[in-house]
């Protein structure tokens, strides 16, 4: 893939750029290390005064920043200024949290013979950061705040098609007044990634994208012997029981489906209702789908702009023919839209069941798959029954289900009555093919921490422990 600008509303190339060659990333790597070396060393205090200046900068220039991101992938601008505005949040969040998640873990010294024992979080130096597209900021802020807050540095392989976003972020952290190379931005394919992973001053990696990208990273991880975290697609399940509110089901539905133009991890995606109220959901949701305006995502009153790649779209509505070819039904939208963009209306496809690809692959787009379920064990076995394991969503009012959904579905995170979204106070991340390692919240912060035992003994002849027994 080529590192380019292209409008996805357009088709038009808007600038192209040259990867970096492999002596470049030789030197950024470089730089990163010795960033690492003064960063680690610096206090909480003054990570928090660079990251608030960060969050400031991101205030200040949103909507300059919004339209870079609605320019190269195409998310309405009001999403793009929301994404902004979520980003500077969450560094404020880290800034004021990181010390309090980082303190020191005191154990019961009496009980291990020591004078003082506990856990310790040291960072563990440069991360290789591999991103997506999709939220071109906010995947990556949500990985940077808590890695520089930590005082590692990051190196930000970003997805191709997002370059000018990749080197707004590359300043952002420099103006800020986090030292040169704590944060990079390396413009190079995905070819790339391996040998930077096997470089020895490169400690760990994170990837926010597809599963086979999740396959390679993991594997020339491994053959490292280095940590990942891995953030993956997911498939994710909206059940609607008979409590429910169906009105306000159908709304959050439809927000939960088309939010970046239906580009988004923990997107709903399988729409699965109990028959009991099947007829009212599907109607309301096909209503409030076929309403959507979808058009130019710089213009205010539009609510779908289009997908991010000619590929994407192709993906999307090949599995909605072969859906169709094996006798599903499409309720509204199913024909991609004229026009030099990569357009996608939103799309409600009904009758779904093995072996069409919808039942089984994550849909990145705005089409909706709806299936007909007579019993909560029913729905959850439909819910769980994907490699996927993301987010999940239920609907009902019944407390005795609300539990048994929280127990039950298996899935990183489940939200009743809610629409699944990130919370930099949550832990965020997936089971099964989804992914693994947790971000946000005290719990992402510490994913590329060493968890460092201290033990400290009297030092005099009498006090024992040292050495009573290994391991
Ligand atoms: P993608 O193709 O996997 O790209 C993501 C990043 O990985 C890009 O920087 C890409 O570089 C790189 N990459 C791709 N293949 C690679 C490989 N074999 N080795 C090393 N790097 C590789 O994903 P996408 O299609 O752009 O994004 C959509 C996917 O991301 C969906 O599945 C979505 O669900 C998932 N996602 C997950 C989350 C989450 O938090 N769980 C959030 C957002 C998106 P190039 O651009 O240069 O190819």
């Amino acid at each position: 893939m080529s590192i380019a600008t292209t409008n996805p509303a357009t088709g038009q190339v808007l600038k192209t750029f040259d990867p970096m060659t492999s002596e470049q990333v030789d030197a950024a790597i470089g730089r990163a290390a010795a960033a690492f070396d003064t960063l680690r060393r610096t206090s909480f205090g003054q990570r928090a005064r660079w990251l608030t200046a960060a969050a400031d900068l991101l205030d200040a220039e949103r909507d300059q920043v919004a339209r870079l991101m609605t320019t190269e992938m195409g998310k309405t601008l009001a999403a793009a200024k929301a994404e902004v505005t979520k980003c500077a949040d969450a560094a404020r969040f880290y800034a004021a949290h990181a010390e309090a998640y980082l303190a020191d873990e005191p154990a019961d010294a009496a009980q291990v013979g020591a004078v003082k024992a506990y856990a310790r979080y040291r960072p563990i130096g440069p991360v290789l950061a591999v991103m997506p597209w999709n939220f071109p900021l906010w995947q990556v802020m949500r990985f940077a705040a808590p890695a520089l807050m930590a005082g590692n540095v990051g190196l930000l392989k970003h997805a191709s098609n997002v370059p000018q976003t990749a080197l707004f972020l590359d300043e952002l952290f420099r103006r800020a007044g986090f030292p040169a190379g704590a944060f990079q931005a390396l413009l190079v394919g995905s070819d790339a990634v391996e040998p930077i992973l096997g470089d020895p001053r490169v400690r760990a990696a994170t990837l926010t994208g597809s599963e086979p990208a999740g396959r390679a990273i993991a594997a020339a991880a491994g053959r490292q012997i280095k940590k990942t975290v891995l953030e993956l697609g997911g498939s994710d399940p909206f059940v609607v029981m008979p409590s429910a509110d169906i009105a306000l089901a159908a709304q959050v539905a439809t927000t939960a489906r088309c939010q970046n133009n239906g580009q988004s991890c923990i997107a709903a995606k399988r729409f699965i209702v109990h028959a009991d109220v099947y007829d009212a959901f599907c109607d309301e949701f096909v209503a409030r789908m076929s309403a959507l305006k979808v058009g130019d995502p710089m213009a205010d009153d539009t609510d779908v702009g289009p997908l991010a790649t000619d590929r994407g779209r192709d993906t999307v509505e090949e599995q909605v023919a072969d859906a169709v070819a094996k006798g599903a039904r499409v309720l509204c939208g199913g024909q991609r839209g004229e026009g030099g963009g990569w357009w996608y209306p939103p799309t409600v496809v009904a009758d779904l069941r093995p072996p069409m690809r919808m039942w089984a692959e994550e849909v990145f787009g705005p089409v909706a798959g709806l299936f007909r379920v007579t019993s909560y064990d029913e729905a959850v076995e439909l819910a769980n029954g994907t490699s996927y394991g993301l987010g999940a969503n239920a609907w009902t009012t019944d407390a005795g289900e609300q539990e048994r959904f929280a127990e039950d579905l298996d899935a990183g995170s489940v939200f009743v009555n809610g629409m699944t979204t990130s919370y930099p106070q949550l832990p965020f991340g997936g089971v099964k093919n989804s992914g693994y390692g947790r971000e946000l919240s005290a719990h992402g912060i510490r994913e590329f921490c060493n968890v460092k035992t201290v033990w400290v003994g009297e030092g005099k002849s009498a006090g024992a422990g040292a050495g009573a027994h290994s391991e």
